[in-house]
């Protein structure tokens, strides 16, 4: 384990993969399909579970060939964790001299003594070192039992096996995507139908739960669940998300990807990194750095401001959510432009991605100019884009709520998805309005068992939890929306109080 954590702070990408250690050549963690963060998140610790729950089995095959050993376990049978150098703010950079050397793109700073918390905040210019040193990668002690963390871990491999022996991958074409292609052209074509009778805000609304239906196609793609065929689930993907919805499936794919791996981690999980909208949490208070965006999210008086208010201003944020997903994917659409390196895809998806924008704006620009007047587009524009808004109540549904403690690099991947992701509870009848996302748990789980298989796979992971002593999350919608304005409140009475303590006496008030 020593000889392994000195040959990760020389630069190796080592990652634990039963029980052989796996070395990612830089070119590779520059080109793997699901991103780089998805391996750096895993330096140094077992990933097994996540690697076999996100590749298909030819690509399980490939990976091997990474293997330059086998490792050391302890008497579970598992790999000690050590921290990876992202988790403490240490990234790989290209120097001058064309060679990748250690940055320290921000501080830690840890807000309980005792806990297994690492935020990251600002960088600390005083007295930097040269790159992480043993003590970065030690994790601190831990609260978990290893001994249970094997168990849920080795339970979590049956579980797999069994869901697979239920032929639970295989994609119900006709059963399952037959009614969603049938609603989706059907609310496309009575759409354009009211749109030519000149019923606007009718057309509007059909057009948004259109494009409401197909992101969660979209996202079904994305997870490589439908044919399970990178090229193939992608095409589809562009043609839904790019050129029909104008947004980009690879930016959405990155931070998915981020998203799923480091679950509710408020430094790494993008998903929970709205300021200055929204704060899941108090530690949002200390001017977070985010492992995923590359930048501060300060928690100025503008953001202090708004996250006084989020339990108020929530449904209106989300409703109009989807403006902000055109920002991010034109963003990253522009910062990726000259990555060269991708192992899938290459550059025919970057151009086939750009020309679907564009041919989006046009189709939805002439939409819009048909209108008839500034004013009848406008509101054309806000109606769709709110009547699309609903998933966006979906995906903080299944996650504002539950914890966003970090437990520290031996937490298993069960224990930490059950942790951090909540069901919510649907008559399969309404289904289709979650896209099959209220099941969130099993599909954090299981990320690419294609959708309409969900209910069937939640069974057996209910019944996994249960032998396993963990809790599988689910409220009713009611409910769940009620837990969720609950913790933003909760936060928000909290910045009040911030604001009346003095700096010192902030840190109490979160350990409340
Ligand atoms: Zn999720
Ligand atoms: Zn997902």
């Amino acid at each position: 384990r020593s000889s392994i954590a000195q040959r990760i702070l020389d630069g190796e990408t080592l990652i634990v993969y039963d029980g052989q250690l796996l070395k990612i050549p830089q070119s590779w963690v520059d080109a793997h399909p699901g991103g780089s963060l998805a391996l750096l998140h895993f330096v140094g610790r077992d990933a097994s579970d996540e690697i076999q729950a996100y590749h298909s089995e030819h690509a399980l095959k490939l990976i091997k060939r990474y293997s330059v050993g086998t490792v050391e376990t302890d008497e579970h049978g598992s790999w000690e964790a050590l921290v990876p150098p992202i988790m403490t703010g240490w990234i790989r950079k290209p120097a001058s001299n064309g060679t990748k050397e250690w940055y320290n793109e921000s501080s830690t700073f840890v807000p309980l003594e005792g806990t297994t918390d690492i935020l990251l905040v600002k960088r600390d210019d005083f007295g930097v070192e040269k790159g992480p040193t043993l003590s970065n990668l030690t994790p601190s002690p831990t609260s978990l039992s290893l001994k249970a963390q094997a168990d849920h871990s080795a339970a979590y491999k049956l579980l797999h096996k069994r869901i697979v022996d239920a032929g639970l991958y295989k994609t119900p074409y006709l059963t399952g995507y037959g009614p969603e292609v049938l609603r989706y052209t059907m609310l496309a074509g009575l759409s354009a139908y009211a749109y030519y009778k000149n019923w606007l805000m009718t057309s509007a609304a059909l057009l948004g739960f259109t494009w409401h239906q197909l992101v969660f196609a979209a996202h079904d793609l994305g997870h490589m669940g439908v044919t399970h065929d990178w090229t193939f689930d992608r095409l589809i993907a562009i043609l839904i998300a790019d050129w029909i919805g104008g947004l980009s499936i690879g930016w959405w794919v990155h931070n998915h990807n981020v998203h799923h791996l480091v679950t509710n981690h408020p430094s790494h999980d993008p998903d929970i990194q709205h300021i200055p909208f929204f704060a899941i949490s108090p530690s949002f208070f200390f001017n977070l750095w985010s492992s995923y965006y590359k930048r501060i999210m300060p928690f100025d008086a503008f953001s202090k401001f708004l996250i006084s208010l989020q339990h108020r201003i929530f449904y209106v944020v989300l409703a109009l959510a989807r403006f902000n997903l055109y920002r991010n994917s034109y963003v990253f659409l522009v910062q990726s432009a000259f990555d060269k390196k991708r192992a899938r895809g290459g550059r025919w998806t970057w151009w086939l991605e750009v020309a679907g924008i564009a041919f989006f704006w046009c189709w939805f620009g002439s939409v819009l100019y048909g209108c008839g007047s500034w004013k009848k587009a406008f509101m054309y524009l806000l109606v769709s884009h709110i009547a699309a808004s609903p998933v966006h109540v979906q995906i903080v549904l299944s996650h504002f709520s539950m914890s966003t403690a970090d437990l520290g690099p031996v937490e298993s991947f069960p224990h930490r998805q059950l942790r951090t992701t909540t069901d919510v509870i649907c008559p399969p009848s309404l289904a289709f309005v979650h896209g099959g996302l209220h099941l969130q748990v099993t599909h954090h789980l299981f990320p690419r068992l294609p959708r309409h298989n969900l209910r069937k796979a939640s069974m057996l992971v209910k019944e996994f939890a249960q032998e396993q002593g963990l809790v599988y999350a689910e409220f009713g919608f009611a409910e769940g929306n009620s837990e969720v304005v609950g913790v933003l409140r909760g936060v928000a009475e909290q910045v009040g109080i911030v604001g009346r303590v003095a700096g010192a006496e902030v840190k109490e008030v979160i350990e409340r």
